[in-house]
């Protein structure tokens, strides 16, 4: 497939991927684009030049400030508004109304892509589960349940912010190493976690379970996801209900939406499960993504340090394991719900995905660009998540997701 318009060769946004967003050109308001080279298609113009039929009715749609009804129209429409646009993209000459179509893409301020009614998030990385384990409970690291189940809890879904939104250093109670009293204080082991989100397209009944070969038709896409996490608050709250305060302070997405059919090609087998999951959880064929993933921070005026290289495929439960587990019991889905992997962390430790494995707890201090040292981050630090796959010259990326830590 070749374009009229220039796309740059390593561009993650090929005309394989083609994902959407929410973007607000200069002086307008909020309406859905697609990503393609170093531009933006303006889907609401697109609609309105006619290229999806039905002028109106996509007109209205696109000019929606979020995704969510676009999505709701279920994947044949969406599939199908991708592959006019891919062919609009691929025509053999430039079309007459290019200009009014296209945006560039530096510069404009990309939103929320989705209202997100429902957040959870798992915990899917048999070495994250491990590691973490070995720090917090040194005799008992991976608990009974974990080879089982998808282990994960409901999330906040009001603080979860998109790319390039600042992030303030949250207060809270902690206990001073060394203290067995909790104080009032602004987190001193302010974390990532390195995540990946899927984006539920399609609503299920409340007491219908979805079935682990059923997943991909209520799964629209993926994102790139940053759980920030305050540790010093996550240890002394989380114990008997789970994360709380030391995780719904904030939580970033990447602004594009990556389309699970342009995923497709980089589909590969996930790590062998022992033992054999439970019969409603298992899959069969291809499950896992390869997507490489990168993590790097940036101290205020420095130049940045990649940090971590992992990979999506690492992911010991599914997505489609997660949704199934996730629906067992006839929990519903709805429409832009967000579903977060867990942090994703390799076998070795240039891989892990997050400053509590990468620091060992704050025990091994990093040593960035600048020669400052990092166990958690700092206040100025921009940290910056990046994900694309890439195979027989096809590339899909996610762009970034960053934020800036602002202290108290
Ligand atoms: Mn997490």
């Amino acid at each position: 497939m070749t374009s009229w318009l220039s796309i740059p060769k390593d561009s993650d946004f090929s005309l394989h991927n083609l994902p959407f967003g929410i973007f607000q050109p200069a002086g307008a308001p909020p309406r859905a684009g697609m990503a393609i080279g170093d531009h933006i298609v303006d889907l609401a113009a697109a609609a309105e030049a006619g290229l999806f039929g039905k002028r109106r009715f996509f007109k209205k749609i696109f000019e929606q400030p979020v995704l969510n009804d676009f999505i709701a129209l279920g994947k044949p429409v969406t599939g199908r508004v991708r592959r006019k646009v891919q062919e609009w993209l691929t025509r053999p000459e430039r079309p007459a109304e290019a200009d009014r179509l296209l945006a560039e893409r530096r510069g404009v301020a990309m939103q929320m892509p989705l209202r997100v009614p429902n957040y959870t998030d798992f915990y899917s990385s048999i070495e994250h589960a491990t590691n973490v384990g070995k720090m917090f409970r040194p005799d008992n690291p991976l608990l009974p349940n974990w080879r089982w189940l998808p282990v994960g809890y409901h999330g906040r879904a009001s603080s979860i912010v998109v790319s390039g939104t600042p992030i303030r250093r949250p207060m809270g109670q902690i206990v001073p190493k060394g203290e067995e009293t909790p104080v009032y204080s602004a987190s001193r082991q302010l974390d990532f976690e390195l995540e990946v989100a899927f984006v539920i397209g399609k609503e299920s009944a409340l007491g219908e379970p979805i079935p682990a070969a059923k997943a991909d038709d209520y799964i629209f896409g993926l994102l790139l996801f940053n759980d920030w996490s305050a540790r010093d608050i996550q240890r002394w709250e989380y114990v008997p209900l789970g994360p709380f305060l030391g995780k719904n302070f904030g939580s970033s997405v990447s602004p594009w939406i990556v389309p699970l059919e342009a995923l497709k090609p980089f589909r590969v087998k996930g790590p062998k499960q022992n033992p054999a999951p439970l019969e409603y959880l298992q899959t069969r064929g291809a499950q896992n993504y390869d997507i490489e993933l990168e993590v790097s921070v940036r101290p205020e005026n420095g130049p940045e340090s990649v940090i971590c290289r992992s990979n999506f495929k690492y992911l010991y439960w599914s997505m489609a394991q997660q949704l199934a587990h996730h629906t067992v019991n006839g929990c519903n889905v709805q429409v832009g719900d967000l579903m977060a992997s867990g942090t994703i962390s390799g076998p070795d430790a240039g891989s892990y995905g997050s400053l509590l494995e990468l620091s060992w707890g704050g025990q091994k201090p990093l040593t960035l660009a600048d020669g400052s040292t990092r166990t958690f981050l700092l206040d100025g630090d921009t940290l910056a998540i990046r994900g694309w796959a890439a195979k027989d010259g096809l590339r899909v990326g996610f762009g970034e997701v960053n934020g800036q830590i602002l202290g108290k």
